[in-house]
């Protein structure tokens, strides 16, 4: 380490991309969990990790909340709450069927997509989602379509009267998409995509599909579109972009991604521990930005450990100034104050 320190002691300075770090969707998901164990105290279960991020989950894991991956590993009664991602209609129909109390620590976004897709089923249509296979919110997505309606039905006159959703990832997942009737289909996306890749898939389907029906407003969320730019601009100026962020964080991996189409060496890591200092050698700029789900306390231990390498002077960049703050649950904020 000090070798290295001593390589690199030149002069690389960081750069801080703006705004970066928790959205108002995860805010709110970490604060219904906090609610939670606070007003009904431990075990809250919680169905996937609220959000994605290891720093933020064991902190909550210490306080009484345990994560889980299905429901039927909680006690008949308990307390659960689904993720930011979303969860399927089948598996809100299972709590209630097993008796669970459910909080939900959806995004207000991720449910506005939810709404998209129920209105564009309800109009007859098939709908093509683009987003990552496995991924919770898109599992959630696409469980909007009730069980069993993953390919469309028709009627006699063939006439579509339950809708089907397909999932696809690139353009080249459109090249082998074969629907039912071209003419009523309509896409969604993940709300955490990169702009970017978002556009040429979407660009493939409207040529391959000319007549297909686009949501009302863009599915990639605010915080997604603001980290993407924020980052896109910190990195032309930058040779080494650190992201803070887990691996299993959709918009942190995009964040990464982002750096990396601007021809600037990229790394995404959990915490500052992940560092290396062979990363910095010759560096003269290093750019910091964190995800959606990565707290602010990370970045500035990630600094931190960065000056300890060698890195010298912080700037912060200016951007965009994010307002959004989401309600809590009604139903969470009406039990919290029958208890208090
Ligand atoms: S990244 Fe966007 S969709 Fe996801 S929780 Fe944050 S605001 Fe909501």
């Amino acid at each position: 380490m000090t070798d290295s320190k001593a390589s690199m002691q030149a002069s690389a300075d960081i750069v801080l991309a703006n705004p970066r770090g928790f959205c108002a969707g995860v805010d709110r998901a970490i604060i219904i969990v906090e609610q939670a164990l606070e007003k009904f105290g431990a075990p809250i279960y919680v169905r996937n990790e609220v959000v994605h991020n290891k720093f933020v989950v064991d902190g909550l894991r210490a306080k009484g909340a345990i994560f889980v991956k299905n429901l039927d590993e909680i006690p008949t009664g308990s307390t659960v709450i689904f993720s930011a991602h979303g969860v399927s209609k089948a598996v809100r129909a299972e709590a209630e069927s097993r008796g669970l109390i459910a909080y939900d620590a959806t995004c207000p976004l991720v449910t506005k997509v939810h709404i998209e897709v129920a209105k564009m089923r309800d109009a007859g249509m098939e709908i093509i989602m683009i987003g990552h296979n496995g991924h919770p919110e898109v599992e959630g997505t696409m469980g909007q379509i009730e069980p069993g309606q993953v390919e469309s039905d028709y009627d006699e006159d063939d006439e579509v009267v339950a809708t089907g959703m397909y999932l696809v990832e690139t353009s080249a997942d459109v090249a082998q998409l074969q629907v039912k009737n071209p003419d009523k289909l309509a896409f969604v996306t993940q709300t955490t995509l990169s702009m970017d890749d978002a556009a040429t898939v979407i660009e493939a389907l409207k040529a391959k599909y000319p007549n297909i029906h686009a949501p009302k407003s863009e599915d990639i969320c605010y915080a997604t579109q603001n980290r993407q730019d924020a980052v896109k601009l910190m990195a032309k100026d930058c040779d080494l972009v650190i992201i803070i962020g887990s691996p299993n964080s959709s918009n942190s991996n995009r964040l990464r991604e982002v750096a990396e189409k601007q021809g600037v060496e990229a790394y995404l890591v959990d915490n500052a521990s992940y560092l290396q200092a062979s990363w910095l050698v010759g560096k003269k700029k290093i750019g910091v930005s964190a995800g959606a789900s990565a707290p602010e306390v990370l970045v500035k231990e990630v600094i931190s450990q960065l000056q300890h390498m060698g890195a010298q002077q912080v700037e912060e960049l200016q951007g965009v100034i994010e307002s959004v703050v989401f309600q809590l649950p009604k139903n969470l904020t009406a039990a919290a104050s029958k208890k208090t």
